[in-house]
């Protein structure tokens, strides 16, 4: 290929930077304008020094890779990055941190398959591909190598010298710039992604634990024998469900119909521990209480402790993994299956997850805790999470783009996903209904995180905890227990329906399994067992 241009190393990197400060950084420039408002002199000034920093930053990063052979792929991928980057930040309000990569690292391909749409693609084409075509197109002159050295040192010292004028010089404003706006450095591209990519690197590789540490290893089963039938419990781990949305926890449409002519407990102050999957499920499963939460590799789990006492555990999966929540326990996949009556474009309903599974209970033995983990609401395509029954709700968002949707469409689809969640779980208490001559029987229903449904052109999860709308962390948790299960755990149902207005969130699970469980361990922690104070004697 014949190259057309030629660029000095330097002058490429200031006219990346320029790219880079200009394009795809919408979001980060509307907060900014939107902080710095009225355009006064003052203001006007604050804005100009905030362009001149960020152009220095991104000049600076970008002479440490302007080295030969290193420079275009490097560019290239920060390209590439910059421009999917730029489309979820101005499509869904998305803030990139650690948190975000992790999600974008552990997903699977039917998951990032389902975001991709032709806006996505003319982002990539022409703030990725094409100014790559460019770069590839184009000779870097670097000179001399020691006299680029000396004048790389020379301008990455000037714009050093750049950043701190400007922060001596406006101190209070950006002071009260970050403490008020702290989330506009997530919008900051590309310099949130190399951040987060070196900074989920760090975490996960370098800061991952060598050793998984066991959790109550004195965890011994008491005062549970004789009994008169096994225990069958079974956990439904939700996805993508916001209490908002759910009719029992006050929704002015009844999304929730069948559950509400259920005898359930309902508890509508629950939260979650995290505002995505990866953190959420592996997190209410954890000794480690939301604050001191770490990773699944950290500690062993609710259900490794279980099972240490002989009470078998079975995860069936019909999300994308357990996320490191479901290791060292019976794993059943069951999103990849082929049944024409759940299952199709390589993906299944939630029932799925109930096929067969009656003979499955049925033919076991003994005790057994059943961890059964929704796809549930995951976005953005939520039309496609229901079968056509349960398509109540209409117009509905027929498209990943969120944002080409009313509220009031994205909203009917998610709401038809509530509904089709109502079916399933109350499919799941029937199954445990007729298997009460078998097994005293109990279910524990939470989602693992709320959505935004494009309040404030936030769309879809993930956002930092600290600045997370409550429609992502406020989630619905509910539990059915049969009266087999409440009078061998001698537990008092209307005193538990008093305590479940109470604020709960996912730190409830951990101990209140263990309880009710009648697992004794020194890692128990009776003031976060839900049941306890409704038990006589246990
Ligand atoms: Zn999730």
């Amino acid at each position: 290929m014949k190259l057309r241009f030629s660029i000095g190393a330097i002058p490429l990197s200031l006219l990346a930077a320029l790219f880079f400060v200009v394009t795809g950084n919408q979001q980060f420039w509307s907060q900014s304008f939107g902080f710095f408002s009225p355009l006064n002199s003052q203001n006007l000034l604050m804005l100009f020094s905030l362009f001149s920093v960020t152009l220095s930053l991104m000049f600076f990063l970008l002479s440490l890779i302007a080295i030969p052979y290193l420079f275009r792929p490097v560019l290239t991928l920060v390209l590439l990055g910059n421009a999917s980057a730029a489309y979820f930040m101005n499509g869904y309000g998305i803030l990139i941190d650690r948190d975000m990569l992790q999600n974008v690292f552990e997903t699977n391909p039917a998951e990032a398959l389902e975001l991709i749409n032709l806006k996505l693609i003319c982002y990539l084409l022409l703030l990725g591909v094409l100014p790559s075509l460019l770069l590839w197109r184009t000779q870097i002159r670097y000179g001399q190598w020691r006299s680029l050295l000396g004048r790389k040192l020379g301008v990455m010292a000037l714009a050093l010298a750049v950043i701190a004028a400007n922060a001596w010089l406006f101190y209070q404003d950006y002071a009260s710039f970050f403490r008020n706006k702290g989330e506009v450095r997530r919008l900051f591209t590309p310099a949130n992604f190399i951040y987060g990519t070196g900074d989920y690197i760090h975490h996960h590789w370098f800061l991952k634990p060598t050793k998984l540490e066991p959790v109550g290893l004195d965890a011994k089963r008491v005062g549970a024998p004789p009994q008169n039938k096994p225990t069958l419990m079974v956990i439904v781990v939700g996805e993508t469900a916001r209490a908002a949305n759910f009719g029992l926890d006050g929704y002015a449409r009844q999304t929730t119909p069948q559950l509400a002519k259920l005898d359930v407990i309902n508890y509508p102050q629950a939260t979650s521990c995290g505002t995505s999957t990866a953190i959420s499920v592996p997190c209410m499963f954890s000794p480690m209480a939301r604050q001191e939460y770490k990773s699944s590799q950290h500690k062993e789990s609710l259900l490794d402790v279980v099972q240490r006492v002989g009470i078998p555990v079975l995860w069936k999966d019909n999300n994308s993994g357990c996320k490191g929540a479901c290791d060292r326990v019976q794993y059943e996949d069951l999103s990849q299956q082929t049944d024409p009556r759940w299952c199709r474009d390589g993906e299944c309903f939630d029932e799925i997850m109930l096929e067969g599974l009656g003979q499955q209970l049925t033919n076991h033995k003994g005790d057994l805790l059943l961890v059964l983990h929704q796809k549930g609401s995951h976005g953005p395509a939520y039309y496609q999470r229901y079968p056509q029954e349960f398509a109540k709700f209409a117009p509905v968002c027929q498209t990943n783009k969120l944002q080409e949707c009313s509220q009031e469409a994205i909203a009917n689809a998610y709401d038809n996903t509530i509904l089709y969640t109502d079916h399933f779980l109350a499919r799941v208490i029937d199954q445990l209904k007729r298997q009460q001559s078998h097994y005293n029987t109990a279910m524990w229903y939470m989602s693992d995180h709320g959505e935004s449904l494009g309040e404030n052109n936030l769309y879809l999860h993930g956002a930092p905890y600290a600045f997370a709308p409550e429609t992502q962390t406020h989630i619905p948790m509910v539990q059915w227990i049969s009266d087999g299960f409440a009078a061998r755990s001698k537990l008092d149902l209307n005193c538990l329906r008093q305590r479940a207005q109470q604020p709960t969130s996912h730190d409830n699970l951990f101990h209140s399994v263990l309880g009710i469980l009648d697992i004794q361990t020194s890692v128990y922690q009776p003031d976060l067992d839900l049941f306890k104070s409704c038990r006589k004697n246990p």
